[in-house]
């Protein structure tokens, strides 16, 4: 009977999950070594359906830092990552940038947003506006 291996990542505890499941029709027939639900519930999706949360920077236009950091709402499968990782590259954002802002819509069909992770001012020449007094949000890039 085929295994899965998996190390949980969710806490300190690294719990190593052994997961055995039948070929014919996929199910599991037994899995062991969790500490915990979550743990448990990770462990089913990595076999059925990993995935990751990406997080990497965006160019940004005219702001104080050149790089906005930025993240996936929720995990890109693992097949998508790297075309995922391509479309994220060519996004360049306008400054001003606000944290949790959308800075693209449905990544590569998906239905997963990208998100700002830190508020970027807008650089106008020598002169930053008043932190308390932050421009308008950049659009949303569609
Ligand atoms: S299974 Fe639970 S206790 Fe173990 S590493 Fe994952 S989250 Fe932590």
């Amino acid at each position: 009977m085929p295994g899965k291996d998996i190390i949980c990542i969710l806490c300190p505890r690294g719990c190593r999950i052994k997961i055995d499941y039948n070929v014919d029709n996929s199910s599991v027939s037994n899995i062991t070594g969790y500490g915990c639900q979550k743990g448990l519930d990770y462990g089913l999706e990595e076999l059925h359906n990993p995935s990751r949360i990406i997080t990497t920077t965006v160019r940004v236009k005219n702001g104080e830092l050149p790089l906005l950091p930025v993240k996936t709402e929720r995990g890109i499968p693992k097949d998508l990552i790297f075309p995922v990782m391509k479309e994220i590259s060519n996004i360049e954002v306008e400054a001003p940038v606000r944290i949790g802002q959308i800075i693209k819509r449905n990544l590569l069909n998906t239905g997963i947003d990208l998100i700002a992770g830190r508020d970027i001012l807008k650089y106008n020449g020598d002169e930053f506006p008043d932190k308390k007094k932050k421009g308008a949000e950049a659009p949303v890039i569609e």
